[in-house]
C-alpha cells in the first residue's frame, strides 16, 4: 500500500502536558481518511504538525515518502492544501480576488486554473459579490477553493461541516467526493459528524489517549458492523424457542424486543410465529453505525 502520509511514534507535549504519544497513522494514497476522536483528543494538534505549523516533541513523519527531518519536506508540504480551524478568507473580497491573493501568497505568477477552481466549487457565478455576503456553505467552498490553489494531492480539512445547514453539508460532501474521484485528491478529514463522515470516508483512524488506537478501512468496518433485524413481539419466550430450533442467531434485548442477526424470510417467519401464538408487532432492519463502532472502541458517549 502506498501511503501519502505516515507518522512514526509521534509525540507532542505542551509543557508537561502530553497530547500525542507514540502516534502511528497511515493515510493511503487516494483515500478519504476520517480522523475521529473526542474533543481535546489531539486531532488539530496532529494536523498542525503535519502541515508544519507545529513541531513534534518526538517521533517523525513522512509526506510522500519524504521525512519531516529532510530539507525536501518544504517541497512535499507544497503538495498539501489545508483548512484548519477558521478558513482564511478575506471577507471584503470577491471569490475571484480571494483566490488571486492565494496565488500571490504561494508565489504562482499567473492565475492558471483559477476559473477551473471556481467552477469546481460552484462559485464561478458569484461575480462582484464579496465573501461577507456568502452563506456559510459558500464560504466553506471558497476556503476549499483557496486550499486547491497550487494543485495539492492531499487536502486536510479540520471539521469541514461545522455550522453548515443540511444543504451546505450535502454540497461539501459532493465536492469532496468529486475532488477525490475526478482529481485523485487524497483527504484527511477530522469531523464530529460520524454519520456524515461514514458517507464519504474510505478509511478511518480513531484517536484516543494520545494515540491512534485503530485504523480500519470502510470495507472492514462494514464487515464488522452486524446487520440485524430488530423485532418487537408479544411472546418473547415462544419466539426464542423458534429461533433456537431453527438455529437462528439472536439476542434478547427486552421483554418485547429481539435482535436477529441471520437473514430470515420475513413472511415465513411471521407465519411460523403466529402458529405459536406469537405476534410480530414491528420489524426493522438496522445497521450498527460508525458511531456504535466508535463507542465500542473508545467507550463512553460523551463528546463524540
Ligand atoms: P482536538 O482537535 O482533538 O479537539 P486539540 O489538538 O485541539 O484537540 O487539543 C488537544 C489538547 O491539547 C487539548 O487538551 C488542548 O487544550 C491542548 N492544547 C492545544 N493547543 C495547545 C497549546 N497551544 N498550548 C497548550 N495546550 C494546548
Amino acid at each position: 500500500m502506498e501511503y501519502i502520509l505516515e507518522t512514526h511514534n509521534l509525540e507532542k507535549k505542551y509543557g508537561r502536558f502530553k497530547v500525542l504519544s507514540n502516534l502511528n497513522m497511515h493515510i493511503p494514497k487516494g483515500s478519504i481518511y476520517g480522523l475521529i476522536g473526542k474533543n481535546g483528543a489531539g486531532k488539530t494538534t496532529l494536523i498542525r504538525i503535519v502541515c508544519g505549523l507545529q513541531k513534534p516533541t518526538l517521533g517523525t513523519y513522512t509526506l510522500y515518502g519524504i521525512s519531516n527531518e529532510s530539507r525536501k519536506i518544504i517541497n512535499a508540504r507544497k503538495r498539501i492544501g489545508a483548512i484548519i480551524e477558521s478558513p482564511s478568507i478575506c471577507l471584503d473580497m470577491t471569490a475571484e480576488d480571494n483566490l488571486k491573493e492565494q496565488y500571490k501568497v504561494i508565489g504562482i505568477p499567473n492565475f492558471d486554473n483559477l476559473h477551473e477552481i471556481l467552477k469546481l466549487v460552484r462559485l464561478d457565478d458569484t461575480g462582484k459579490k464579496t465573501a461577507k455576503h456568502f452563506s456559510l456553505g459558500m464560504k466553506q467552498r471558497l476556503a476549499i477553493a483557496i486550499a486547491l490553489v497550487g494543485n495539492p494531492d492531499l487536502l486536510i480539512l479540520d471539521e469541514p461541516i461545522n455550522g453548515l445547514d443540511p444543504e451546505g453539508i450535502i454540497e461539501i460532501r459532493e465536492l469532496i467526493l468529486k475532488l477525490n474521484k475526478e482529481k485523485g485528491i487524497t483527504f484527511l478529514i477530522s469531523s464530529h459528524y460520524l454519520d456524515e463522515l461514514s458517507k464519504i470516508a474510505t478509511c478511518y483512524g480513531f484517536i484516543d489517549k494520545c494515540r491512534i488506537v485503530k485504523e480500519i478501512s470502510s470495507e472492514e468496518l462494514e464487515q464488522n458492523f452486524r446487520k440485524k433485524t430488530q423485532i418487537n413481539v408479544n411472546n418473547v419466550k415462544e419466539c426464542v424457542k423458534y429461533l433456537e430450533e431453527n438455529k437462528i442467531q439472536y439476542k434478547v434485548i427486552s421483554d418485547e424486543i429481539i435482535d436477529i442477526y441471520d437473514k430470515i424470510n420475513i413472511s415465513d417467519f411471521v407465519i411460523a410465529l403466529s402458529k405459536r401464538d406469537c405476534i410480530v408487532n414491528n420489524m426493522q432492519e438496522k445497521d450498527e453505525s460508525l458511531e456504535n463502532y466508535y463507542l465500542n472502541l473508545i467507550g463512553g458517549a460523551d463528546n463524540v
